[in-house]
């Protein structure tokens, strides 16, 4: 197998250069937005720098035991650092248990490779703790890390690390490598990366769990019923999305992703909508509310969004958003 980075191919190709040349670096830091690929690109230079068959230099072959057990994350020389779900925080205890972990040799493979998943999560502790080992770094060891921007992350975390930052690709050239090498339909690859804004990893993350994309057309559905609900109907439908900030938060996304479009829309961008499966309700939608409207719903949702990881109701949060959204006869 190739490294197979959908669009990342120049990234790919430069940490090869580094296995050939014998330059592999001590840190890496894999930027760009959630989705985008970032973790699948640590992962396969994970795989290609301890890879037990390599079938040329740099490539990893995706098929031996070390390759299998690295794509698994559950290799004995690969440690994943990442938040707990609940609480969105790295914590200072859980580098140093990775600090131990790597001052060990390598168990099985040529490296010990650390992977720290959105690093922005971590705690200034946990980051302070971390810069003690990009300092000095121990031997046969790789730390990857990722985040959305270097912005937040300590600039002497950064300053330590090859940067690497990955950006979306243009949508027609990501449905187009969607067909190509993943022979998806047409139509299919276009929506997906439509919804996926470019971000490869989204996309095919979306592909291959069809059930959530069929959740989110459910919740993007239900807010053209909405619009034509009354206030106490809008009350029942905060009462049953809004059971946890867990279940709601992927809700409210879906919900800003199709009020963008709709604003868009009203605004006679030319920008390609993310939600074609509704493009002709969309305009229709932004032509008879206007882009104020629309505005002002993206903002009330991007404002929910921050106020969901503080201490508010959710329920009274989802009902705010519902309400302000204008009534409308039927779409
Ligand atoms: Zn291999």
């Amino acid at each position: 197998m190739t490294w197979n980075v959908l669009g990342h191919e120049w990234a790919a190709q430069l940490l090869k250069q580094h296995m050939i040349r014998k330059a592999v670096r001590h840190a890496y830091l894999f930027t760009g937005p959630e989705g985008v690929g970032r973790r699948t690109l640590a992962l396969r230079f994970a795989q290609a720098l301890n890879c037990l068959y390599p079938p040329v230099p740099g490539d990893p072959c995706g098929t031996c035991q070390i390759c299998q057990q690295t794509g698994r994350m559950e290799m004995a020389d690969l440690s994943i650092v990442q938040s707990e779900p609940d609480s969105h925080t790295i914590k200072i205890e859980q580098v140093r248990d990775l600090q131990h972990t790597l001052s060990l040799a390598p168990y099985q493979a040529r490296y010990r490779v650390a992977v720290l998943l959105r690093f922005e999560e971590a705690t200034a502790a946990a980051q302070n703790a971390l810069l003690k080992t990009l300092e000095e770094p121990p031997q046969k060891v790789v730390l990857l890390l990722t985040a959305d921007a270097t912005e937040n992350l300590f600039p002497t975390i950064v300053s330590r690390c090859e940067v690497l930052r990955l950006r979306p690709l243009a949508i027609e050239q990501l449905a187009e490598a969607l067909q190509t090498y993943w022979e998806i339909s047409n139509d299919e690859a276009r929506k997906l990366a439509h919804l996926a804004n470019g971000r490869p990893g989204y996309a095919l993350f979306l592909h291959q769990n069809p059930q959530i994309l069929h959740q989110l057309h459910q919740w993007s559905a239900e807010v053209f019923e909405l619009l034509t609900e009354s206030r106490r109907a809008r009350f029942a439908y905060a009462e049953k999305v809004a059971k946890s900030r867990e279940e709601l938060r992927p809700v409210l996304l879906a919900w800003l992703s199709l009020w963008r479009d709709v604003m868009l829309a009203a605004g006679g961008a030319d920008a390609s909508l993310s939600n074609l499966e509704f493009e002709s309700q969309i305009r229709c939608l932004a032509e008879t509310i206007g882009w104020s409207k629309a505005r002002a719903c993206v903002a009330g949702l991007e404002q929910a969004l921050v106020q969901l990881d503080s201490n508010v109701n959710i329920r009274l949060l989802t009902e705010n958003v519902l309400l302000d959204w204008p009534r409308q006869s039927a779409i």
